[in-house]
Order: C-alpha cells, then sequence, then structure tokens
C-alpha cells in the first residue's frame, strides 16, 4: 500500500506551476512537443511532479514520436493508477500517481515489447532527476539537467 498524500486544490495551485497545476490536478493535456523532457536521453528518474513519487525511469522511456515522454513500463508500479477514461467520445485508459490522484497521461496498447504498454505522459506531469540507473559510475545520454 502507498500512504496518500492528500492535499486541498487551493494547496496544490500554490506549489504547482500553472501548467502543471492544469495537467494534474485537472486532468488536462500540454501541448504535444513543448516538453523538454521529450527529447530528454539523460539517465535517471522521473518522479510526480505534485508528490515527489517516483514514477518512471529513463531505461524505459522510448521515442514515441508523438511530442510526449513515453515509457513502456513503471518503475514503481505500485505508484501508478490506471482507469477507464470516457472523456472526449473516447475509451482511453487514464494514469494517474497512485499516491497524490495527480492525473499524468495516459497508457495504450501500441507500445514496443516487452510490454507493448505506450504510457504517454505530460513532461510538466513529471520531475526529472539525473541518476545512474545502469550503475556504470556515470549519469550518460548528454547534458545532465534537472527539469523541474
Ligand atoms: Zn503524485
Amino acid at each position: 500500500m502507498v500512504s496518500k498524500v492528500t492535499k486541498t486544490d487551493a494547496e496544490w495551485k500554490t506549489e504547482l506551476s500553472p501548467e502543471a497545476y492544469q495537467v494534474t490536478r485537472k486532468a488536462g493535456t500540454e501541448r504535444a512537443f513543448t516538453s523538454p523532457l521529450n527529447n530528454n536521453k539523460t539517465e535517471g528518474i522521473y518522479r510526480c511532479v505534485c508528490c515527489g513519487s517516483e514514477l518512471f525511469s529513463s531505461a524505459t522511456k522510448f521515442d514515441s514520436g508523438t511530442g510526449w515522454p513515453s515509457f513502456y513500463a513503471p518503475s514503481h508500479p505500485e505508484n501508478i493508477l490506471n482507469k477507464k477514461d470516457f472523456s472526449y467520445f473516447m475509451i482511453r485508459t487514464e494514469t494517474t500517481c497512485a499516491v497524490c490522484d495527480a492525473h499524468l497521461g495516459h497508457v495504450f496498447n501500441d507500445g514496443p515489447q516487452p510490454t507493448g504498454k505506450r504510457y504517454c505522459m505530460n513532461g510538466v506531469a513529471l520531475s526529472f532527476e539525473p541518476v545512474d540507473i545502469d550503475g556504470d559510475g556515470k549519469v550518460s545520454g548528454g547534458s545532465a539537467q534537472a527539469v523541474s
């Protein structure tokens, strides 16, 4: 079980950037190709921008060409909730943070193996932390920059 982070709407609004607030608390979608994390190839972990829970690793990130950061598997599945979303006359699966209920994006079934899943995430819903994922003693993959 994850321990929940619960805050009021007003608290989130104060703590988050306007873009992050709109996406994570109002289930918005950032414009494609606007997130610096979309092309981020630096090794590291991706956390929920709201509560800091670890969600994804650069090890499962892939270039989906959609304009949003995409992953084929969460690094901590217990921190992710998937639920059916019927908005905009489509049946999609919404992905939220299990800890603070932040809207993160959607998951589709057209991703690469081994999972076949494509977690299509909003970059503003994630905060990136450069970390040596493959254990070779260095953070590789280009210029390491913390994006928050
Ligand atoms: Zn969260």
